[in-house]
């Protein structure tokens, strides 16, 4: 089992090593992020010797946990520095939420998924994580109560930025969101200045969609 413990440890390492420093990803805090989060927790036992590769693996229920680059490169974005409170879209295996946990004072994640939020909870209760929030809902509405958010990401891909996010957003807030059809996206950093929205193009991607109600 130790040996198992460590051999993940190693995997972990040599993921920041050959698929996020090579890439661009130069946040210190982040990579540092991704050192410690142990992400074959999140996955399947059948899937935990994948979940260290280069690649998004499926979680049940048709869902994904992203791969690893591009969690980094959503996280990055949001620019954490310890003190923020943050809103995840897709609270999916949890990664993401723990790798913000890391990085920000508080998240608030939300699934429409009641058994993979309650799964999520259960792994991120279980390593130890108290500063994570979960709701069971219709993430196009964000979670207005308990906002702003000085970060919101939002983790399946969506034809339009839902307004009531970006009236959830705070003044100076990034928002990371994956923009297009249900086949492509483009990745958007959505900044809010004086002078208004900022949109800046951070690439292509390829999420499951974020599914609404109506
Ligand atoms: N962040 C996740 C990956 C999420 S995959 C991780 O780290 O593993 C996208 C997730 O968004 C799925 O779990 C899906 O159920 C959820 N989702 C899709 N549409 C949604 C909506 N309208 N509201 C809330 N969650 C939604």
């Amino acid at each position: 089992m130790q040996e198992q413990e460590h051999r993940f440890d190693l995997q972990r390492q040599r993921m920041v090593e050959e698929q996020l420093i090579p890439r661009g990803i130069k946040d210190q805090r982040v990579l540092d992020a991704f050192r410690r989060v142990p992400r074959h927790m999140f996955v399947a036992s059948a899937q935990q010797h994948q979940a260290y590769q280069d690649h998004p693996l499926p979680i049940g229920l048709e869902q994904t946990i992203s791969q690893p680059y591009i969690v980094a490169l959503m996280t990055e974005a949001l620019r954490l520095t310890g003190t923020e409170k943050v809103l995840e879209i897709g609270t999916g295996s949890g990664y993401q939420a723990a790798i913000l946990a890391e990085l920000a004072d508080q998240v608030y994640t939300v699934e429409r998924h009641e058994r993979l939020s309650e799964q999520a909870a259960d792994i991120l209760r279980k390593i130890g994580y108290t500063n994570i929030y979960f709701k069971i809902s219709d993430g196009i509405m964000g979670w207005p109560e308990k906002g702003p958010y000085q970060g919101i990401l939002v983790t399946a891909g969506t034809p339009e930025i839902p307004t009531a996010l970006l009236e959830q957003l705070s003044p100076e807030g990034r928002l990371v969101i994956p923009v297009g059809d249900s086949w492509m996206q483009e990745l958007l950093l959505v900044t809010r200045e004086k002078e208004g929205l900022r949109k800046i193009n951070l690439g292509g991607c390829r999420f499951v969609p974020l599914v609404g109600d109506d």
